[in-house]
């Protein structure tokens, strides 16, 4: 991992703004800047980890609570029609941000497959 902060962290640390929709001791919600669809938030989680492959299994609790939080979003934005939980990881599959994130997505119809 490279010493530059990445924009989450950031973002995490109160550097930069974001529109901040959920918060605890363990991470932070907020509006993805370039929506995907008219709900998209971003979960990450406050320790630093590029992507679900660096996850440790000693990391088990938090990604269930990252899970969690995603589910209490979902419910606290309305998205009771369905929603979309996603994580890219590595290049290949579109990860810009080396700060594991999950999207939520929701607000209109989801097409499967996804691009
Ligand atoms: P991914 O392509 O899965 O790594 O997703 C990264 C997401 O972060 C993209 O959807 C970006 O639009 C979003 N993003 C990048 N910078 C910011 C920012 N400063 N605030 C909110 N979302 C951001």
């Amino acid at each position: 991992m490279s010493d530059e902060k990445t924009i989450f962290k950031k973002i995490i640390d109160k550097e930069i703004p974001a529109d901040i929709v959920f918060e605890d001791d363990l991470c932070l919600a907020f509006r993805d800047v370039n929506p995907q669809a008219p709900t998209h938030v971003l979960v990450i989680p406050k320790q630093e980890i590029p992507s679900v492959a660096d996850l440790a299994d000693s990391d088990a609790a938090l990604a269930g609570h990252l899970l969690l939080v995603a589910r209490d979003v979902a419910k606290q934005l309305e998205l009771d029609s369905g929603f979309r939980l996603v994580v890219n990881n590595g290049p290949g599959a579109g990860q810009t941000v080396d700060h594991l994130h999950i999207h939520i997505l929701g607000g209109r119809s989801l097409v499967w497959p996804p691009g």
